[in-house]
């Protein structure tokens, strides 16, 4: 396994629409795996291909410190089926770094996806899990969370990332 490096924003490969995973194989399985050590690393909980530079429908989510955790969950090529009911939470990503904002999401999501064996699998998810799947199908899609934040909140992140910017440059 290896730790992968993590894109951030502006990178180009955040904004592109990814592509379908057509084959399941080693190659995949070893993305994956790469992903969930990276993952544990960063620390977060979750991570879209794209987000290390691969622009394919994938995902995984390990919820970590939530009680009654399954464990790493892998989607591939998963799609929103449904979504019902609001919530708003503080949202976080490893693309944005030290920038959280609250983000109104369905508070319940039914998705459908393959899991690492390439089996159709389908699901409901409410809560956190709900939310860490809709942040993660957007990345997949070529959005950020800033895409739903208003337009204070915003302003608030493009004045920290030009001040962050700046000094890094210095
Ligand atoms: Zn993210």
């Amino acid at each position: 396994m290896a730790l992968l490096p993590i894109c951030t924003y502006p990178d180009p490969v955040l904004r592109q629409k990814t592509e379908y995973v057509k084959t399941i194989d080693d190659e995949i399985r070893r993305l994956i795996d790469d992903m969930a050590e990276t993952l544990y690393n960063a620390p977060g909980i979750g991570l879209a291909a794209n987000q290390v530079g691969r622009s394919l429908r994938l995902l995984i989510i390990d919820l970590q410190l939530e009680e009654d955790n399954p464990g790493l969950l892998v989607l591939i090529n998963p799609e929103l089926v449904d979504g019902r009911g609001e919530m708003v939470h503080e949202e976080g990503c490893l693309s944005l770094p030290d920038f959280w904002a609250n983000v109104k999401r369905h508070e319940e999501v039914i998705v459908r996806a393959q899991d690492r064996e390439g089996k159709e699998i389908e699901f409901q998810a409410q809560g956190l899990l709900s939310i860490a799947l809709q942040h993660e199908i957007d990345h997949l899609d070529g959005k950020l969370f800033i895409d739903r934040i208003g337009p204070v909140a915003l302003d608030i992140f493009k004045r920290k990332w030009k001040k962050k910017h700046k000094e890094a440059k210095e």
